[in-house]
């Protein structure tokens, strides 16, 4: 048996707005992963078997590696479609607000989501919501959004209603947000959802070569590339930083998501707590931050690079030049000196 974590009125609310809506919107945050797709695509089939209209808009193009999911071809990606996205936002009654804690999190779909008078749902798994939804189901100590909305699922009363392809789109971001159950995977109420899962014809060793371990030869290339000529070990610091520039990124013909997870390899060895990795983008420089323990790296995003996110996994920008970057990083260095 699950625990039961979510309260009853977030439900009974989540069920009456259910009820009364028909055309349904869903989305998530910008450059969305494996569980914003995932729990997105996931609440996509269930409610498309249940009869309802609905559409997945995402802020940007989702990964390429995750089209494996079925739904990936049907997603509505704002940047490309924006003037349809605009309208069916405009015309859905319900709007599902997957993985995400702030309205800044949709980036240039924010206008439009304030804009609408629908009703709002989240679902989401992210440190300090804003109470920017009708009803906010919203639960930082969940390993992931696809974890909770499976709960939500359940007591909603649906889990029969789950597919094999529903099944498969919240195997996906579990899988993902704990890196193959690796870190956020102590709670048994992970397996025995994950047992749910395979129950319902889930091939999850499948899931994990096609979500986890799927790399062109360019993408290996720069990977090792970054791992031997860029990464720098502070030891003194228990810290090591990834740096790549525009020109290094197109020498090895990068596309999007090829540096994902590149920010975790520093963390096997023993040595280094912290990890960053900085990519540069033609505005601004993206920054991922991963940890062990208790070094809070969403608190120095906060702090130093316009972001946030979670204890041991966070992110954020950086407006100014790579060197700039560096310079800052130089100085939170000099500050854990102290
Ligand atoms: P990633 O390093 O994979 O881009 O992001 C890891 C986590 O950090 C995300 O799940 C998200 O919670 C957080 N994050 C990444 N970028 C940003 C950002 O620009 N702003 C905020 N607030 N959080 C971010
Ligand atoms: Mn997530």
């Amino acid at each position: 048996m699950l625990t039961k974590i979510i309260k009853e009125t977030e439900i009974e609310a989540l069920r009456k707005v259910l009820a009364e809506s028909e055309r349904i919107v869903i989305t998530c945050h910008v450059s969305p992963d494996g569980d914003a797709i995932g729990s997105s695509l996931a609440l996509y089939h269930l409610l498309r078997d249940l009869g309802k209209n609905v559409n997945v808009i995402t802020p940007d193009m989702p990964l390429l590696s995750l089209r494996f999911l079925q739904g990936w071809k049907e997603i509505i990606p704002f940047t490309k479609y924006g003037d349809f996205g605009t309208q069916l936002i405009h015309d859905s009654d319900l709007i599902f607000c997957l993985d995400f804690n702030s309205l800044y999190r949709v980036d240039r779909m924010r206008d439009t989501l304030m804009a609408s008078k629908a009703r709002k749902v989240l679902i989401d798994h992210h440190l300090g919501p804003e109470p920017f939804a009708d009803v906010m189901i919203s639960y930082p100590k969940m390993s992931s959004t696809c974890e909770l909305l499976f709960r939500v699922i359940c007591r909603l009363g649906l889990f029969n209603e789950v597919s094999r392809t529903c099944a498969e789109c919240i195997t996906t971001g579990m899988m993902t947000d704990t890196g193959n159950f690796s870190y956020n995977s102590n709670n048994p109420d992970l397996y025995i959802i994950l047992s749910e899962l395979i129950k319902k014809g889930v091939d999850k060793d499948r899931i994990y070569t096609l979500a986890m371990n799927t790399s062109s030869e360019d993408r290996v290339r720069l990977l090792g590339y970054a791992m031997s000529e860029k990464m720098k070990v502070f030891p003194e610091y228990k810290a090591a930083l990834i740096t790549l520039t525009q020109d290094e990124l197109q020498r090895f013909n990068y596309r999007k998501g090829d540096t994902e997870s590149l920010v975790n390899i520093p963390l096997s060895i023993p040595e280094v707590q912290w990890s960053v990795f900085m990519r540069e983008e033609p505005e601004y420089i993206k920054v991922s931050a991963r940890s062990q323990g208790e070094f809070a790296v969403n608190r120095l995003c906060e702090t130093y690079f316009s972001g946030g996110g979670h204890k041991n996994a966070a992110g954020g920008e950086y407006r100014g030049s790579m060197q700039q970057a560096i310079d800052t990083y130089m100085s939170i260095l000099d500050t854990l000196k102290k």
